[in-house]
């Protein structure tokens, strides 16, 4: 060391020669050669071959560990390994099919690093929760990673399909493709950006994902961009357990913690619950548009910074008493109170027709099924805030819609109804449909005018449904809860149920069911259960077996 020494160029040497010692040492104790083969094409050479040279000659400098044969492409060896494209590297290719179409320049370089020293070591490095993850992929995935020299986020997710391809290699195949070598590839899966992934072809991560989140989609074949850990426990302890991962539920999630209750959230379903699958979200605070997934995103990983989130389990069964007692299709929970923000499901027309063709052009989601309809004809069914969002979303995804509504008035908000009428999207008014109609295909609706008592046939590809929805209060009603004579969960101005310790927020209280008023009942169950907790009511008014409902809002 040159301490005290003034002279620049003595510190970046002195600090270079530090690395690369540190370079050589870690290759030193690598136990694994590792072999490099390139493939050029026969009388043709370019800037990514030479420049693959020179770099793969460096790396020789650190450990004789590196091996390098060059081929053309007419070699056999080429056949075997289905090379086409020049240059070709393959990283130890007997043992794994990882491929780079170009060279690792510029940021790829640090790719390259650690490609090198995980073949050395035979090993991936994938975190724990990753190996559990991975371990579920039961069959091939060719895997694509577009990326650029003057990317910096495209090492992290590039070594991400590193370490899946080393980790499974009879499963997972790897083609690094560098975008300025290979501009026609780019081209042809429209990755203009980088870096991005894709997995038989399907695109599964746009942008650079955390290790859990790529491996995650990976297996799934659909870009994630959240990943819950999974819990082997058996039996969860804990302050307060919320049922129902809507914004309701994960509200309480982060106001019960930070009140200081250990809490845990259970979700059976999808997070975020109807948020999730509306399209676009305008009245929420804060963001003047947003999609109703990405809102569910920013929601969830807030929780995940304070709660345990447990989904896709369902609670079945709930025993009041101290502690409550909950079971899981997957483990037992004992708590010291429970909150049901189970919310609401979509309401079914119960028409002819409606259930054999769902999935086959009945949908509830235009979210999730609209780009199915693209170019075709479909009506949207209600008059609410639903049925205008759906329409105008299939409207924007270029489909033609048509409303039908069984009054004259709808009762969606005045900004949405202008929007609607701005659009031109037709409605046919006083209308229902009394039967939806279709071999293997929805194919037409039988219509009912109300005012003047006709009937007439509509030839259509698709029937949105969305006429509000029906609390989901199943659970409830099984272990005791009050309802309302809708259905919804008798509560009192502080979320307390007609049972000691147990809770209701969200739309399965009723009410106006919007987002901001569910995550509202969220945090006010929440604080109210902490007040109990430390004050609890029911050891003061013993002989209590129901309540009574101050705000039941239904
Ligand atoms: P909604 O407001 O209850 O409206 C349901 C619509 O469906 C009504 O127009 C109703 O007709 C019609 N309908 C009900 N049953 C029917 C049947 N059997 N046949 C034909 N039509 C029928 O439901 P929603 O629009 O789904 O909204 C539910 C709640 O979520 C509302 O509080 C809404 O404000 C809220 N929401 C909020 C947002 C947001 O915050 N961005 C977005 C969507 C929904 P009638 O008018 O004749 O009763």
């Amino acid at each position: 060391m040159i301490i005290g020494s003034d002279n620049k160029a003595d510190l970046k040497d002195s600090a270079e020669e530090k690395f690369l010692k540190q370079l050589k040492d870690t290759f030193q104790r690598l136990p694994n050669e590792i072999p490099l083969v390139m493939f050029t094409e026969r009388g043709r050479d370019d800037v990514f071959c030479e420049t693959n040279r020179q770099i793969i000659r460096a790396f020789r400098e650190l450990s004789p560990k590196i091996t390098f044969k060059e081929y053309y492409l007419d070699h056999e060896l080429a056949k075997k390994w289905n090379v086409t494209y020049s240059p070709t590297l393959l990283i130890a290719p007997e043992q794994y099919d990882i491929r780079w179409l170009g060279a690792p320049m510029g940021e790829e370089g640090r790719t390259f690093l650690e490609t090198l020293v995980l073949v050395g070591l035979g090993k991936s490095n994938l975190s724990e929760q990753s190996q559990k993850t991975i371990e579920k992929i039961d069959s091939p995935r060719q895997v694509k990673v577009f990326v650029s020299a003057s990317c910096p986020y495209c090492p992290q997710q590039a070594v991400n399909t590193v370490r899946a391809a080393i980790e499974k290699p009879k499963l997972i195949s790897l083609e690094i493709i560098d975008i300025q070598s290979r501009p026609e590839l780019a081209d042809q899966y429209s990755a203009h950006s980088v870096p991005q992934t894709f997995a038989n072809d399907v695109l599964i991560g746009h942008g650079a994902q955390p290790e859990e989140v790529f491996i995650l989609s990976l297996l799934t074949m659909e870009p994630q961009t959240l990943f819950i850990p999974e819990s082997d426990a058996e039996l969860v302890e804990t302050d307060l357990l919320v049922v129902g991962g809507g914004p309701a539920g994960l509200t309480a999630g982060i106001y019960a913690v930070r009140s200081g209750m250990k809490t845990v959230v259970v979700e059976r379903g999808v997070l975020g619950g109807q948020v999730a699958t509306t399209p676009i979200v305008e009245n929420y605070p804060g963001f003047t548009q947003v999609g109703g997934k990405t809102l569910v995103d920013i929601m969830v990983s807030h929780a995940l910074e304070y709660v345990q989130i447990f989904k896709g389990e369902e609670i079945v069964d709930i025993q009041p008493g101290n502690p409550i007692q909950a079971t899981s299709t997957r483990r037992r929970f004992h708590s010291k109170a429970v909150l049901l923000a189970t919310g609401a499901s979509y309401q079914h027309l119960g028409v002819p027709g409606e259930k054999r063709l769902a999935g086959r052009g009945v949908s509830y989601c235009s979210t999730c099924d609209g780009l199915l309809f693209r170019d075709k004809n479909v009506i949207v069914i209600g008059g609410g805030n639903s049925a205008v969002t759906e329409a105008l979303h299939l409207h924007h995804l270029g489909i033609k819609v048509t409303l039908i509504h069984r009054r004259d008035t709808l009762r969606a908000e005045e900004h949405l109804v202008k929007n609607l009428e701005a659009n031109k999207i037709p409605i046919v008014w006083n209308t229902e449909v009394q039967e939806i109609k279709g071999k293997e295909r929805v194919e037409e609706v039988l219509l009912f005018n109300n005012k003047t008592h006709k009937k007439s046939k509509l030839k259509i590809d698709g029937v949105f449904i969305a006429i509000g929805y029906i609390p989901t209060s199943e659970l409830a009603k099984k272990i005791g809860v009050q309802l309302t004579p809708e259905g919804y969960i008798q509560h009192d101005s502080r979320h307390r149920t007609n049972i000691p310790g147990i809770y209701s927020a969200g739309d399965v209280e009723g009410g106006f069911k919007q987002i901001v008023t569910a995550t509202g009942q969220g945090s006010g169950a929440a604080l109210s259960i902490f007040e109990d907790l430390m004050n609890p009511y029911w050891l003061h008014e013993k002989g209590r077996s129901s309540r009574k409902t101050g705000s039941s809002k239904s």
